[in-house]
């Protein structure tokens, strides 16, 4: 028992030894001190890899749990709903943005020309029941008409000539 199986320790550690191996090493072990210490040393450091590695493996362990739970979570049937939903609220939205601003303006718009022609109605009254103003208003679209006859027939000469 002078040859210490040292080299033989973390495969004693790790159960890769076959019965005759393992049993000599464990007879060894029981008296040899300096093995003992070796072993004692051999498992602390094993436990201080298992722990490290337990910690590693840990957050590596949550970060996959974390991933399937969103995996889950956006399956393509969810996902295709979400897609779905958005783009009906956005539609909606849209649909609502155009019916309002559409009948503001449809509102507007048939306020403006009740507004002209009530305008128009009132100053064509007011024309007329104004004789004076009535006679201006047909000379002047006379002059008007006129005018335009005028230079429509001028416009037509220079374009003939
Ligand atoms: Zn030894």
């Amino acid at each position: 028992m002078t040859k210490h199986p040292e080299d033989q320790l973390s495969a004693y550690l790790d159960d890769e030894l076959n019965n005759d191996e393992r049993r000599r090493m464990e007879d060894h072990i029981e008296k040899c001190e300096s093995c003992q210490a070796l072993l004692e040393d051999l498992l602390v450091l094993q436990r201080d890899l298992v722990q490290t590695f337990n910690l590693i493996q840990e957050p590596a362990d949550l970060e996959v749990r974390v991933l399937q739970s969103i995996a889950k979570e956006e399956s393509p049937a969810t996902v295709g709903k979400g897609w779905l939903f958005g783009f009906l609220m956005v539609s909606l939205t849209l649909g609502i943005f155009w019916f309002v601003t559409g009948s503001v303006l449809v509102k507007l718009v048939h306020g403006f020309s009740k507004l002209m022609i009530a305008m128009v109605y009132v100053a064509s009254h007011f024309i007329l029941s104004v004789p004076v103003l009535t006679a201006l208003t047909v000379v002047l679209s006379l002059i008007i008409l006129v005018t335009s006859i005028y230079s429509l027939r001028r416009l037509l000469q220079t374009t003939a000539s």
